[in-house]
């Protein structure tokens, strides 16, 4: 039986000095670069995926670690949401839940099932060929192609077009374990979580969570922007299941990050400035300053005049929180 290679051999192979090989070039062709990385990526690889930062070029320079509390761990790669019926056993059945079994002991019965007259990610509100493993494939090759997870000063990392993106494109799900919502949780500790309705009607407003801080995809790495180039959205994925996913806002060029709006909850505490440096920051650093110079007095709370005009589409909008 053939043994699979691990990520972090296919890694150490990509990145062997070049001084150990004869005459190779420092930069390597750009479909050289998408091959190193749809292996990197391969979902048969064994053991676990991790997400790793990339040069300009989109070479793999190392993991990425993330700061979970105290510990730094390293986030799993998520194709499609994570469900595990242990983390529902003792949980109450949310009110207005639209569906049948609870506790949930499938993915399925949380969040599948949609009707197929709610709009499905290919814009159909009526029967269509779409599957999540489709839609899972084409976004990991659409990451791959399309998207690079760079390091960005003062905020971690961030992702970046790789080649220009097309409006409305979707651009990836927003995938990660399935969890119960838990009120007492900080900001801190949910801020890789976001929002996905439960039962059987999108209409119900029940909702739980997805999180993604130990494992998820490329779009946990989509930083808030007060003016942001991306939305999420939430639709059915053919009737097999409801997914959250993100989509571009306006054509994106090359080398530009990719940002989404998290909500109007995020960024107001002063003393945890948002760093989008866009000129309609909501909170802008500097803010606490100002408002000490000036005896606490906070006069500039300009909210919501300057936003983009928004839903002109009929979907969703997701906030993150
Ligand atoms: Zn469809
Ligand atoms: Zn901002």
């Amino acid at each position: 039986m053939v043994k699979t290679l691990t990520q972090e051999q296919i890694f150490k192979k990509a990145t062997m000095r070049p001084s150990k090989r004869k005459r190779q070039p420092v930069v390597l062709a750009e479909k050289d670069v998408t091959e190193i990385l749809l292996q990197l990526y391969d979902k048969k690889l064994s053991g676990p995926h991790h997400f790793y930062f990339q040069n300009e070029h989109g070479m793999p320079i190392g993991k990425i670690p993330t700061e979970v509390g105290p510990d730094s761990i390293y986030c799993t790669v998520a194709n499609s949401n994570v469900f595990s019926g242990h983390d529902w056993v003792h949980t109450r059945k949310p009110n207005g839940f639209k569906g049948k079994v609870w506790p949930p002991t499938r993915l399925a019965h949380l969040i599948g099932s949609p009707k197929v007259t709610e709009r499905c990610i290919c814009g159909e509100t009526k029967a269509c060929d779409c599957t999540q493993k489709l839609f899972s494939d084409h976004l990991l090759e659409y990451w791959i192609n399309q998207i690079l997870i760079r390091p960005v000063p003062g905020r971690g990392f961030g992702a970046f077009a790789r080649k220009r993106i097309e409006v409305h494109n979707i651009v990836g799900e927003y995938t990660g374990q399935v969890s119960p919502q838990n009120p007492s949780l900080s900001d801190e500790e949910t801020q890789y979580h976001t929002e996905v309705s439960i039962g059987e009607a999108v209409t119900s407003k029940v909702t739980t969570w997805i999180d993604a801080t130990r494992t998820g995809s490329v779009t946990r790495f989509f930083n808030h922007s007060c003016k942001p180039n991306c939305k999420f959205w939430e639709g059915r994925c053919g009737t097999g299941s409801r997914v959250v996913y993100v989509e571009a806002l306006r054509n994106i060029k090359p080398a530009e990050e990719l940002t989404l709006d998290y909500g109007d909850e995020w960024f107001t505490d002063p003393a945890h400035p948002c760093l989008c440096g866009q000129r309609n920051c909501k909170n802008p650093p500097g803010r606490d300053l100002i408002e000490v110079d000036e005896h606490g007095s906070p006069d500039n709370t300009e909210e919501d005049d300057d936003t983009e005009s928004e839903d002109e589409q009929p979907r969703k909008k997701k906030t993150r929180r």
